[in-house]
């Protein structure tokens, strides 16, 4: 089959490699449509370290099933497939309380996090455990289903972390193809203000075309006073999509008393400092969230089934998987939103 190999650091090879073949427990799935993640762009550019060689990245699929292993009871070949990139032993005692993404057996299928990182998506066949599978509602387009992972993190932070209230009024600072995800499942929750912030124009209007009521520019106006001014009771919840330590400061720097908030987007180990007594008499809520579980896998499949939220609304490329390198080139550029590779 032909799978986009990385060999190291800015060296991704298109090249022949064997066919998966299914053991116990199971399933090959044939490629149809994998997101291209930032984490797998900075798997390739060297931005993170954390890479075995060689590597077939790409952890957000969907495709069909093309053979099950023995032992495989709920897929059979030709089924439409989404598959979670996190796997899990389902024996450990985090298994078994249902935080999955602790498991102490974890692996992945192109991703990172754990230590046994197995081959991903970026390719025409990935094998993985019938465990990591749900069945595509034959509504959702493999294009949609393929962003089921990152939209079940949303899920997980703002409704099951956060736990995000009709009528809330909501801050997303970075709005980005994870922030929008946020921002699409709270406007689906039924918030009430929705404010965007980033310094990209580009994102701000993506923001206010998906449901954002209010976009802030950062760089050009003080985004507390300008918070404040649209919401003079302060917000609800703030979710901060973001990455940069500065975006975490800000959202520590929107609470009042009450204020739920985030710390979603970081994953830098860069220290911010919070007032005791202030965080003492604000009586707010840190929350954080980070990867999937299958309860979450299922909530994001869901939205996508009732049309609550509709991720395609943030593709902005697909490419086959034969020009992967122009893909690439475009996860670096400004402009582009959610890019799709078609195997
Ligand atoms: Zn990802
Ligand atoms: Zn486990």
């Amino acid at each position: 089959m032909l799978a986009a190999v990385l060999k190291d650091f800015n060296n991704l090879v298109l090249e022949e490699v064997p066919t998966p073949e299914p053991g116990l427990g199971e399933v090959v799935v044939r490629i149809r449509s994998c997101g291209f993640c930032a984490t797998d762009y900075k798997a390739i550019r060297g931005i993170r370290r954390n890479v075995r060689f060689p590597l077939i990245a790409g952890h957000e699929p969907a495709g069909v099933v093309a053979a099950v292993g023995a032992g495989v009871r709920h897929f059979r070949e030709g089924d439409e497939v989404i598959c979670q990139p996190s796997g899990f032993c389902g024996a450990c005692r985090h298994c078994k309380a249902g935080d999955t993404h602790y498991c102490e057996h974890a692996f992945t299928t192109g991703g990172d996090g754990p230590e046994d990182v197995r081959p991903g998506a970026f390719a025409e066949y990935m094998k993985t455990a019938e465990t990591c599978l749900f069945h595509k509602p034959a509504g959702v387009s493999f294009d949609a289903a393929a962003l089921t992972e990152p939209l079940s993190g949303a899920w997980k932070g703002v409704i099951q972390h956060s736990e995000m209230r009709l009528g809330d009024d909501v801050v997303v600072i970075g709005v980005g193809g994870i922030g929008l995800l946020c921002l699409m499942v709270a406007r689906a929750a039924g918030a009430g203000r929705l404010i965007a912030i980033d310094p990209s124009a580009h994102a701000r209007r993506n923001a206010l075309a998906l449901g954002a009521t209010h976009a802030i520019d950062p760089a050009g106006e003080d985004p507390r006073r300008r918070v404040y001014e649209i919401l003079p009771g302060g917000p609800d919840l703030v979710v901060e999509a973001a990455g940069p330590i500065e975006a975490v400061r800000l959202a520590a720097a929107l609470r009042r008393r009450g204020t739920r908030w985030n710390v979603f987007g970081i994953t830098t180990h860069e220290t911010f400092e919070l007032d005791g007594g202030l965080t003492h008499f604000l009586e707010g809520r840190m929350d954080a969230s980070f990867g999937t579980t299958p309860l979450a896998m299922q909530k994001a499949i869901r939205l996508m089934e009732t049309g609550l939220v509709d991720p395609v609304k943030i593709i902005s490329h697909r490419f086959a998987l034969r020009d992967i390198h122009q893909a690439v080139e475009l996860m670096g550029q400004p402009g582009r939103n959610k890019v799709i590779i078609n195997p």
